[in-house]
């Protein structure tokens, strides 16, 4: 009833890629309630953490004023109760915090140089946000150790993208399955992950679309499938060869389309002879029949589309696995077209946007490489700044190695939760307490700003205008509903305040300001202007003309690579870093669930979400729980060679006998005590699916 609110206000939901259009309603500063409305990707649609995950922002341990370690505080570590931290911190003026923050800084930078300092900024945060935030660390600190959570999320999936088509974004937004015959879903699990997108998934099957789920857990797509393929775990470019192999053996190919717009193809076709369906079957566990059917659908389909996640980009073999991905949907002829494409689903809010915005050491705003002496120099103009170092920084798990290595002395963190998010978390966490001065931008007390020397609260995504970029290349414009808390800021403005600290010089009045200077180095927002964002609510990149709403699907004709070919890129076999063994005989994945948002840090403190999935689970199918003599809620313990936990057990037909799945959104029992830190060489990002675990009664 209307009656009952002051004002609505008009949003994105915070959580995932797909970018849900929300209706906020406000009364009394506080946002009330959520509804959908008819934004681009959800046409009023809403999933349960987008309609009831709201009111984490109005939590009571929500930061409200800066806070600076005590000089007698016990130690860096988890053991600070946020409702109780007096002990570790005290409280301090925003002078004093920004003081301290980039004062701390700069000494160790008299000290060490500019490298000593490193910066994770956050996928959670707006497009502005993030492209203050790797300005401030490429002109603060010359150098280009910036990155984000992409690194644990699509790295592999972007660095397979740009090698082989040219650009690191979907090809077609998801909607456009409503055009397609078939559609693959690897990897994937958008049920819980991504459920405005499923939506749209379940209803082309309802109208006689093909879906095929190829996943080592049966995730709750099956229901629709025409094909289920619960492949082996680890075994997805056997698999994915071997459905290549017989539409070559076959010659099911698109002979003009590969003609007309790949390269390297002869190799490629060499290269799948050795992939035959019977040889794979066995070890990717699917029979050659099987494969063989799901080949001749997909091959021969109109219109075909291929969905992934981190099921496939979460392996050592994370960017093979695209490359067999790409491979598949150019052999087949199926990009470019209505109903074709190829559509890495985004995880986070902003985890397309924030890449874009130049959030990752290798590029700057629109995966411009930093190598480029003319681009670097085209940004340090924008910015009327001098030069900065033309070499690669590190990546998320790399710059926490060069902290144990002493070339890492201090960090920037903004909204990411690395004390929970990075594999070999004993290892992560020894790594943040070892920092000589770390600086939190934050919501809450989280896990990460346990280690923090200054911590700076910061606003949730319902407090500050912004803009986002969903899944689907679908820049959105984001407003404030309500203050935040105290004396809380806009992330954009700390990031400014401390760049002036640091003698940066900046001045911006509203995030619009930054939006106008990212549109100078950033091509892929040619015809977004600010303005036609808050008239318009979205506009999807490439946009051609001022008046056009933008391209759901791009590469029709030709590639934005060298020739305007796209590339076939060979897949070897790889097995997983970590095989199980007598000693650890399972195999550990882990991932998300449907009520909780990533590490928990606000899902966890929203009331309805809170209470539908309150505990530290995991899931094991119930013959593997009997044979290890345990009812579904019993607590056992899961041991790797990196440590334990003690979780509470589930039933889960769909999940193979021989594998254990945690989401990892509980410190209590938090999933990456146990995952394996080895990285992909190409994409650097580490093994989350996969690792050799004992599970114990306890
Ligand atoms: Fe939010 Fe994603 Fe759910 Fe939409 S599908 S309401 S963006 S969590």
């Amino acid at each position: 009833d209307s009656a009952d609110i002051d004002r609505e206000v008009t949003s994105i939901c915070p959580f995932c890629g797909v970018g849900c259009q929300v209706s906020l309603k406000v009364k009394d500063d506080k946002v009330k309630y959520v509804e959908g409305i008819n934004g681009p990707a959800n046409e009023g649609r809403l999933c349960v953490k987008g309609r009831f995950g709201f009111d984490y922002i109005h939590h009571p341990h929500r930061l409200t004023k800066p806070l600076i370690r005590r000089d007698d505080a016990p130690g860096k570590g988890l053991n600070v109760d946020p409702a109780n931290w007096q002990a570790h911190f005290r409280e301090a003026t925003w002078d004093e915090a920004l003081d301290a923050a980039a004062g701390g800084w700069t000494a160790l930078t008299e000290r060490h140089g500019g490298r000593a300092i490193a910066g994770f900024g956050s996928a959670k945060c707006t497009n502005e946000e993030a492209y203050l935030f790797q300005k401030l660390i490429r002109q603060g600190f010359g150098h280009n150790n910036v990155d984000h959570c992409t690194r644990l999320c699509h790295a592999s999936s972007v660095a397979a993208l740009l090698e082989n088509v040219g650009s690191g974004a979907v090809t077609a937004t998801f909607n456009e399955i409503e055009h397609a015959d078939v559609a693959i879903v690897i990897g994937a699990n958008p049920v819980e992950n991504h459920p405005v997108a499923a939506t749209y998934f379940k209803q082309f099957t309802k109208r006689g679309g093909k879906l095929i789920v190829m996943d080592p857990r049966g995730v709750g797509l099956r229901r629709f499938a025409t094909h289920m393929l619960k492949f082996r775990p680890g075994a997805d470019v056997a698999m994915l060869n071997a459905i290549m192999a017989t539409i070559v053996e076959e010659e099911l190919y698109d002979r003009q389309y590969i003609a007309a717009y790949t390269e390297n193809w002869e190799a490629e076709r060499a290269h799948l002879a050795a992939f035959s369906p019977e040889k794979m079957a066995e070890v990717c566990g699917i029979p050659a029949e099987e494969l063989r059917a799901v080949a001749r659908e997909f091959a021969t389909a109109r219109a075909g589309m291929i969905f992934w996640g981190m099921g496939i980009s979460q392996h050592i073999h994370g960017t093979d696995n695209s490359r067999c991905l790409i491979s598949l949907a150019l052999m087949c002829g199926h990009v470019g077209r209505p109903g074709t494409g190829l559509h890495p689903l985004r995880g986070q809010n902003n985890v397309q946007g924030a890449s874009d915005a130049g959030l990752i050491p290798m590029f700057l705003p629109d995966y411009q490489t930093v190598t480029d002496d003319r681009i670097r120099g085209h940004f340090a103009k924008i910015w009327g700044a001098s030069d900065f170092s033309a070499e690669k920084g590190l990546t998320v798990t790399e710059i926490l190695d060069a902290v144990h290595a002493g070339q890492v002395r201090g960090m920037y963190i903004l909204g990411e939760n690395p004390a929970m998010s990075d594999p070999d978390l004993t290892h992560a966490r020894e790594a943040l307490a070892k920092l000589e001065h770390l600086v939190v931008q934050d919501i809450f007390l989280t896990e990460t700003a346990n280690y923090a020397d200054v911590i700076l609260p910061a606003s949730a995504f319902y407090e500050k205008d912004g803009t986002v970029t969903n899944t689907n290349r679908q820049v959105q414009i984001g407003r404030a509903a309500v203050a935040p808390p105290g004396e809380a800021r806009a992330d954009w403005a700390i990031t400014a305040a401390l760049a002036n600290r640091l003698g940066l010089n900046w001045s911006y009045a509203h995030p619009s300001e930054v939006f106008a200077e990212m549109k100078r180095g950033m091509p892929s927002l040619d015809n977004i202007t600010w303005e036609r964002l808050e008239r318009e609510g979205a506009v999807t990149y490439p946009s051609l003309s001022p008046e056009d709403p933008g391209q759901p699907i791009v590469f029709g004709s030709g590639f934005p690579r060298e020739g305007g070919r796209a590339r076939f890129t060979p897949a070897m076999v790889i097995p997983p870093a970590e095989l199980p063994d007598a000693d650890y005989p399972m195999i550990l994945t882990t991932g998300r669930q449907l009520e909780h948002w990533h590490t928990g840090s606000m899902t966890r403190r929203a009331t309805v979400l809170d209470a539908v999935e309150p505990e530290a689970n995991c899931s094991m199918h119930p013959a593997t729980l009997a044979r290890l003599g345990v009812e579904p809620g019993d607590p056992v313990r899961l041991t790797t060679r990196r440590g334990a936990i003690e979780i509470m057990a589930r039933a889960d037909r769909a999940i193979a006998e021989d594998m254990v799945f945690v989401p990892f959104a509980f410190v209590e029992a938090a999933a990456n005590i146990l995952t394996n830190p080895a990285l992909d060489p190409v994409g650097k990002i580490p093994e989350f699916k996969f690792a050799a675990v004992k599970v114990e009664k306890i």
